[in-house]
């Protein structure tokens, strides 16, 4: 009989799997099923730039997926039955049965929607972590007049690089960055020095230590009780996963995140693989894994080899997920790259300037070029 293989999600980590495990059992008796919101690849770590109104290529899936043999069904999942092994859409074919699922929904915007959002991000925050939100946030940033107040919340990567693009792009805004602990702390001394400098140079104005209470219409109420000029706000104060591995029974962690073994299937469900953002998997040293396309891609990847493997009864082989850099853009012709252990914990080495920014953009482009091929 046909053995099922279905994909949920066309980000970095299910893309990468797709292709790669319909390339590996091209010629065995598997059918592969990709699934996804729309029907294109969005390279998120982008996101940033789309929002400035810079110009992103279009991955057309269908293009994408052209001679792989992968059916391709544009729809939203809305549920997944282990039970009977099924998948439920809100379009047609309204069910898929799987034999083997890759779970790979990826991420979105934490707004506090399950731990208690802060009052007013709802109504009027803005978020950059899909196409959507991005699209949203160039909007907003296309009607701005001189001279505005433009606050970004979350001294994380996102929140850097987020602030710096807009900065760059738009000279005669007020950015300020709000962050409740020193911006990129958890960098070497030396990247650390770099990343204030740009902020420096860019106009960028740093609130750190600072925790926000309330966001309004036009302000932003700082937990001190100090209020800060906001005519548009960008929360960047972290991912959230979709609920759907919770609701279905998978064994989650405290975030959400599907809980994976060694090769990356679910300890509930061994039938059910997760990779990317929305699961939880180690990387070297036993350390949580990061959400990241660097992540997501060898996820994507080894999860493919562990399928191709176990479908041709050869020996399944632990995944290996390590680190090599954090890669942090601050506009287009600035960056700060710092190199880490596998683990992902930094070393003193960093690159900083152009030569971070020629460098970052060329790891970006190998990613896309990695996920599509
Ligand atoms: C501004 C920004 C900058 C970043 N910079 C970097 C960086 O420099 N380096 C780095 O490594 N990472 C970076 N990241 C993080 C990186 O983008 C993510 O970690 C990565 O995209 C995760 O890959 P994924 O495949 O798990 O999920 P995603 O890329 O999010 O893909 C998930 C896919 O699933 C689809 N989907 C979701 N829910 C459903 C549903 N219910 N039904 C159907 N389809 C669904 C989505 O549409 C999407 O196509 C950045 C993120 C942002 C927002």
């Amino acid at each position: 009989m046909t053995h099922r293989i279905v994909i949920l999600g066309a980000g970095y980590a299910g893309l990468r799997a797709a292709k790669r495990t319909a390339r590996l059992l091209r010629g065995r008796d598997v059918r592969v099923t990709l699934v996804n919101r729309d029907d294109r690849f969005f390279e998120r770590v982008r996101a940033h730039q789309l929002a400035t109104g810079q110009d992103l290529r279009a991955w057309r899936l269908p293009d994408v997926l052209a001679g792989t043999g992968i059916d391709l069904v544009t729809a939203t999942v809305t549920g997944v039955e282990p039970g009977t092994r099924t998948v439920l859409l809100d379009a047609a074919p309204h069910t898929i049965r799987y034999d083997t699922l890759v779970y790979a929904l990826g991420s979105g915007a934490d707004t506090g929607a399950d731990t208690g959002a802060v009052p007013g991000v709802r109504e009027h925050a803005l978020t950059v972590a899909d196409a959507a939100g991005a699209a949203r946030l160039g909007a907003r940033l296309a009607t701005m007049p001189v001279r505005s107040d433009f606050l970004v919340v979350g001294g994380g990567l996102t929140g850097i690089e987020v602030a710096a693009e807009i900065a760059e792009a738009r000279p005669d805004l007020r950015v300020r960055l709000v962050c409740d602990a020193p911006v990129g702390g958890w960098l070497s001394a030396r990247a650390r020095r770099h990343l204030r400098r740009a902020f420096e140079r860019l106009g960028v104005e740093l609130c750190e230590g600072a925790r926000v209470a309330k966001v309004g219409p036009k302000e932003v109420l700082l937990g001190d009780g100090r209020s800060l000029p906001a005519d548009a706000v960008v929360w960047a104060a972290g991912f959230r996963v979709p609920a759907l591995a919770a609701d279905a029974g998978f064994a989650v962690d405290g975030h959400g995140r599907m809980r994976v073994d060694e090769r990356l299937r679910s300890v509930s469900h061994p039938e059910v693989y997760g990779v990317g953002d929305a699961a939880a998997g180690r990387a070297a040293g036993g350390r949580e894994t990061r959400m990241s396309c660097q992540t997501g891609l060898p996820m994507g990847q080894c999860a493919a080899r562990d399928i191709a493997r176990e479908r041709t009864g050869r020996r399944p082989k632990p995944a290996r997920i390590r680190y090599e850099w954090q890669n942090i853009s601050l506009g287009r012709r600035d960056g700060v790259t710092q190199f880490t252990r596998a683990d992902d914990s930094p070393v003193r080495a960093v690159l900083t300037g152009r030569v971070s920014a020629w460098f970052k953009e060329t790891i970006t482009r190998l990613a896309a070029r990695m996920t599509v091929r």
